[in-house]
């Protein structure tokens, strides 16, 4: 008799991490810290989406299609990151409501998690709809080892913030981890920067991005090399 389980059996739903952000450049930080999280949290994939017209920032300093290179490399590199440019292809302001509802519709059985760093959670009550957001998929804080959510007083966090790996990965969406992983200290702002001041930033990029630095001159008033 053919074995008919395992074709009857409906596809367990897969973990999809998202992670979004201006990717100014992508950098290690952001590579190493959501991967880990990856691998604690058995996503199955994460996709990268770079936002066109983020929100909250003034403006960019690589164009749209620089920033979507750099993260294509990346994409290249590491089988499980995706890239998703769905919100560069949009002419209006990419807010994460937008992206998140269209992945949900598109992926009805995945859990959905969203990932940002300590710096973004604070601002979290803020963001566009919110309340709406926190419905259709759990956000995972990138943390270091013994981080302390001190300042947090805003009515939104009460009853979603949890360190706990098994409760999060129970429900379908509405909580807010916090997830020890290797983390990296450095910011994009900080890259440029360094970039501006004649410093070596090879530690912080990948060699793909590093050399699309170079080889590009995709920020303008760059001294240096990436090397
Ligand atoms: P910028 O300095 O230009 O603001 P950034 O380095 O913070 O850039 P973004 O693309 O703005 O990078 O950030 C996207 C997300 O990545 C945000 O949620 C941010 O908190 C997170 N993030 C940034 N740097 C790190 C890092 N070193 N480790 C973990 N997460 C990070």
């Amino acid at each position: 008799m053919p074995n008919t389980e395992r074709t009857n059996r409906p596809a367990a739903p897969a973990n999809i991490g998202i992670f979004g952000g201006t990717f100014d450049p992508i950098h290690l930080g952001h590579i190493h810290s959501s991967m880990d999280a990856a691998r604690q949290l058995d996503f199955d994939r994460i996709l990268l989406i770079p936002a066109h017209l983020p929100p909250h920032k003034a403006g960019t300093h690589a164009s749209a299609s620089q920033r979507k290179q750099m993260v294509a490399l990346v994409c290249a590199h590491f089988d499980i990151f995706k890239l998703d440019s769905r919100e560069l292809e949009r002419t209006t302001p990419s807010y994460t409501i937008d992206s998140v509802t269209e992945l949900k519709q598109q992926h009805p059985n995945s859990k959905l998690f969203f990932f940002i760093g300590t710096d973004s959670l604070i601002n979290l009550p803020s963001w566009h709809q919110i309340k709406e957001l926190v419905e259709l998929c759990h956000f995972v804080v990138s943390t270091r080892p013994g981080y302390c959510p001190a300042s947090l007083q805003d009515e939104f966090f009460k009853n979603k913030l949890t360190d706990d790996i098994a409760l999060v990965k129970q429900k379908s969406a509405g909580c807010i981890l916090l997830l020890e992983t290797c983390q990296l200290d450095i910011s994009s702002t900080q890259i440029r920067e360094m970039l501006k001041n004649g410093d070596s930033v090879s530690q912080y990029l990948s060699t793909e991005v590093a050399q699309f630095v170079d080889e590009n001159g995709i920020y303008p008033e760059q001294n240096s090399r990436t090397k």
